[in-house]
């Protein structure tokens, strides 16, 4: 058996995958981290990166790295509108990634490319590989739920629930329960022609592709992917977690994480800190952002919180916080820009994460038992809040976005009151699923093996 799988392993030292990951952390870190899984499994890896978020090769010193130049001028980069960004990207890259693919298929000096793996986002990707006859496979770095939602776009314009009218809020989606109007994946304040053309992109092109691989796992979004089964043609991978794959990854963090975290966390009661993060791209107004800081202060409990540089729009940092706000809290609080947050979810210290419910932060609060309050901001963020609540009900959602009285109250009923034992019962089961799906035998590990089959079989 032994001997057979190093047989395999050989015969795969002759291939090369090639992977494009979209230049935001939400999309670096899951691709990042399959290209380990993959590498592992014996395939040669280059990584194919834009000069906007540019990656550090050092961390990777097994994978060859090839930057293009993207065009993004620095006004574009600072935008907040990752819709008119992420549409820049699919038009601007695809001359240069056309062009690196065309030197790293005719380079004999290397071994032979079985595919491309390209996020989802990245949807011009398509057009390039076949006109290059090469198989495309498509990492989608959110999850099932909310891939289920945006692939049924046309049907809900059709039907009226889109675009969303302030009126309709409430209304739920009878075609997908339990999701109401309010939940789905949209996002204020940005051309919503341009959104649609980037989702039907992302989902069209993800239909076309030779492949689907998710950072999720069947026991989490079985009936999702059921779904997606009988809906999409190609064949449907979900691996994840792929940071519990406990192979020895380096860190694809664009930002410095700060260590001071873990060590204020070691100081702490067991199980009696709030841990704040709303990722990497969310931002928030100075108003909301002061409901958020008192509503913690107001808690009473101790908490960590992630304020990155330029959270607040038109801050620089923690500039709206009353004077003198931080010393009257006695130590009870910490207030970093970046946090290494796989280590702080796994600190004993750590009661509940408070989070703006993008899928890495879900899928790593599920893996270590953390019960969340979600407060969705944007697209994806919102379906995954709904799932978090009412379908695996291992968090709580503020339901009035940001509002001190309201965020004082959830947080009482997920650290005091039985409502919360509850939720950590049943995060501390799912826990044990994406444990179990990793462990011999487990589905994602069943499905890595498919997956590692289907590319080995497929030919440029
Ligand atoms: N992250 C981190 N430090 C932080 C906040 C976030 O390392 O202080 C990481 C987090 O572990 C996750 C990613 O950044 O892997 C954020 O991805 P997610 O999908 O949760 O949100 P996004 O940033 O895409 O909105």
């Amino acid at each position: 058996m032994e001997n057979q799988i190093d047989t395999q392993m050989e015969q795969r030292k002759g291939r090369r995958l090639v992977l494009f990951p979209l230049p935001f952390q939400g999309h670096i870190n899951p691709m990042l981290l399959l290209a380990t899984i993959l590498h592992s499994k014996g395939f040669s890896i280059t990584i194919i990166h834009t000069n906007f978020n540019s990656l550090n090769p050092s961390n990777f010193p097994n994978f060859t790295f090839h930057s293009i130049p993207d065009g993004i001028l620095e006004s574009e980069a600072s935008s907040k509108d990752v819709i008119a960004l992420a549409k820049l990207l699919n038009t601007k890259c695809v001359e240069p990634f056309r062009d690196c693919m065309v030197k790293l298929l005719s380079d004999v000096s290397e071994e032979p490319i079985s595919c491309l793996i390209s996020d989802a986002f990245f949807y011009f990707t398509q057009a390039v590989a076949d006109s290059l006859r090469l198989p495309r496979v498509v990492l989608r770095t959110g999850g099932l739920s909310s891939f289920v939602v945006f692939a049924a776009f046309p049907l809900l314009r059709e039907r009226g629930y889109l675009p969303i009218h302030d009126s309709q809020l409430e209304e739920p989606v009878a075609e997908l329960p339990p999701l109401k109007v309010k939940d789905l994946p949209v996002m204020d304040n940005v051309d919503p022609d341009l959104f649609n053309e980037i989702v039907d992109g992302m989902v069209n092109e993800s239909k076309a592709s030779s492949g689907i691989i998710w950072n999720s796992f069947e026991e989490l979004e079985q009936s999702e992917l059921d779904t997606l089964r009988q809906e999409f043609p190609n064949p449907i991978f979900p691996i994840g977690p792929f940071h519990k794959y406990y192979l020895a990854s380096s860190s694809s963090s664009l930002l410095a994480q700060d260590q001071s975290s873990i060590s204020w966390l070691d100081k702490q009661a067991p199980k009696s800190v709030i841990y704040a993060s709303f990722g990497s791209l969310a931002a928030l107004s100075e108003a909301q952002f002061l409901e958020i800081a008192w509503g913690l202060a107001n808690s009473n409990q101790p908490f960590l919180w992630v304020v990155r540089s330029g959270l607040v729009r038109g801050s620089e940092w923690l500039e709206p916080l009353p004077s003198g706000f931080l010393e009257t809290l006695n130590g009870r609080a910490h207030i970093i820009k970046w946090a290494p947050q796989l280590e702080v979810l796994a600190h004993p210290a750590v009661a509940a994460f408070w989070t703006h419910s993008g899928w890495n932060s879900t899928l790593e609060s599920i893996c270590e038992g953390v019960p969340m309050i979600c407060m969705p901001c944007f697209t994806d963020q919102k379906v995954n809040a709904k799932y978090v609540s009412q379908v695996w009900k291992v968090g709580l959602q503020l339901e009035n976005g940001s509002d001190r009285l309201e965020i004082e109250r959830c947080i009482r009923r997920l650290m005091v009151e039985k409502e919360g034992e509850e939720i950590r019962d049943r995060i501390s089961k799912l826990k044990d699923k994406a444990k179990f799906c990793l462990q011999q035998g487990g589905s994602s590990l069943q499905n890595l093996d498919s997956l590692v089959s289907h590319i080995s079989k497929l030919e440029s």
